[in-house]
């Protein structure tokens, strides 16, 4: 069996880490049993990235949230019905925290009645199996996998399995999830889900999947990664229009999608996990007009600072766009700093759709060559020191100056940038010794050796140190082999 903790470990981003240490000690702490789940296990198992992190406990999310929130986490969202917390956790990582539950159905397709319950009855009320694994997070069985509907087995097959025959008619939106995780995992339908999916199309319960629950699965369509073939997925099957009639009276605007996706690209590329929630939303309902925008969004029951978001969005990347080509931001190093701050999202909408040229010329500087060059500031800061400069806001001032140099194509090779460094710092190289001719070669030697007894000592506080210690500390610094020097 793989060592699912090991695979949790190497997997997670830093801050990912430190949520999930956080959640685990604060759980432990109120007494409660912690498990990772859902999407979190599923992707961790298949390999495919960690957006983001779902816990499921054994008692009241909120308390630990309040707890979190002391630590700089911001609850989006919070049923208190439902027990079940949205979050975006210290370091911008997104999660959510829920109560172990499960959901009773007096009768198939009736409102269920939620009773708090353990993880194994809370992994046996969801939608597919493969949604339905648990990792445990306690300190006695830390690493535990817990798979009770045997999802591990449907993942080997590529398969998406509902649990039980009233899946679709219990929860009618299940019918476009089934399509999503098909379409997103590459999955087909597991038979008797196939026949259960069909059934329940021809009995039109489609049409009775709730707006709320319609819209739930558009805003997780719109954080998918294609987007597209699961709304063609969603067309082939006539769901698209239990979405919004309009929608699909319209369709999506595929080749937004398509040009945003072809960005998001070269952004991992570039080292860069962008979300792409609002950009692709609106890549989505491209065809349709503004005020049929928002109207769908109201109706598919977003909140208000969501559609607020959304609505806004362009407009907001349009006036970003304006003020990076402007004047104000005219040298590299205001740009690389303005670019620095802006949320990725406006930058990939910036690169897919803007018509500013000067902005998206700025932007692919930024990725392709400033940010890079960004990489480099250490090298910056030992070159400084190996010619003698101390730590301190000078230093700092120094190191800056010259990576904005860098921005504009100066100070590429070290000798360059030690002339700039030096001229910065003020610390001139010291005039080579005088070459003594054969006479007084002892006194010549006994000079040499004192220089590299002195070379040898640390120099931190000299700011105008003598030459041979420059030297030695260039030598360091480049890391080439000192050469020898011509009798
Ligand atoms: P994603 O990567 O899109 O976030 P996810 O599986 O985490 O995928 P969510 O919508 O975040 O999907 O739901 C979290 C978990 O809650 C699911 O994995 C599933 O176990 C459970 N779940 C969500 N919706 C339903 C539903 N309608 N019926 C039963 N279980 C559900
Ligand atoms: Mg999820």
């Amino acid at each position: 069996m793989p060592d699912y903790m090991f695979l949790l470990e190497s997997r997670l981003l830093p801050e990912q880490r430190a949520a999930l240490l956080r959640v685990q000690e604060l759980s432990a702490a109120l007494g409660y049993n912690v498990y990772l789940t859902g999407g979190t296990v599923r992707d961790l198992i298949t390999g495919a990235s960690l957006r983001d992190l779902d816990f499921t406990v054994e008692g009241n999310p909120s308390k630990i949230a309040r707890e979190l929130e002391k630590g700089g986490a911001k609850v989006l969202v919070e049923d208190e019905k439902l027990r079940h917390v949205e979050i975006l956790f210290a370091g911008d990582c997104e999660g959510s925290i829920a109560a172990a539950r499960d959901d009773h159905y007096v009768r198939p397709g009736t409102r269920p009645e939620i009773r708090w319950s353990t993880i194994m009855e809370d992994l046996r009320r969801r939608d597919f199996s493969l949604n339905a694994i648990a990792i445990s997070l306690n300190p006695a069985s830390r690493g535990l996998l817990l798979d009770p509907t045997n999802g591990l087995s449907d993942i080997e097959r590529a398969e998406v399995r509902a649990l039980i025959i009233h899946s679709f008619t219990n929860q009618p939106v299940r019918l476009l999830r089934v399509l999503r995780f098909a379409a997103r995992m590459g999955f087909k339908l597991e038979q008797r889900t196939q026949e259960w999916f069909d059934l329940a199309i021809e009995r039109d319960l489609q049409h009775t999947i709730t707006p709320e629950d319609a819209g739930a699965e558009l805003r997780g369509l719109a954080r998918e990664e294609n987007p597209g073939a699961i709304l063609k997925l969603w067309e082939e099957h006539d769901l698209l229009e239990t979405v919004h009639a309009v929608l699909a009276k319209k369709h999506p605007d595929y080749d937004a999608i398509n040009r945003l996706n072809k960005v998001r690209d070269d952004l991992f590329m570039a080292g860069l996990r962008p979300r792409l929630a609002a950009p692709m939303m609106l890549a989505i309902l491209g065809r349709l007009k503004d005020r049929e925008q928002g109207s769908l969004l109201h109706k598919l029951g977003f909140r208000a600072a969501e559609v607020e978001h959304i609505l806004g969005f362009e407009e907001e990347a349009h006036a970003s766009a304006k003020e990076l080509a402007g004047k104000k931001l005219a040298a590299p190093i205001d740009a690389f700093r303005f670019l620095e701050k802006m949320p990725l999202e406006t930058l990939a909408h910036l690169l897919a759709f803007s018509s500013n040229s000067g902005a998206v010329s700025k932007i692919r500087a930024y990725l392709n060559k400033w940010r890079p060059l960004r990489q480099g500031i250490p090298t910056i800061a030992n070159e400084l020191t190996a010619i003698g400069m101390p730590a301190g806001p000078k230093f700092d001032t120094i190191v800056n100056q010259v990576f904005a140099m860098q921005l504009t194509g100066r100070g590429k090779t070290p000798e360059e940038r030690e002339k700039i460094l030096r001229k910065l710092s003020g610390i001139k190289e010291q005039p080579k010794p005088k070459e003594t001719k054969g006479k007084d070669k002892k006194g010549a030697k006994a000079a040499a050796k004192a220089g590299a007894a002195h070379a040898a000592k640390p120099v931190a506080h000299a700011e105008k140190p003598a030459a041979s210690t420059a030297k030695a500390h260039k030598a360091a610094a480049t890391k080439k082999p000192e050469k020898k020097k011509k009798k």
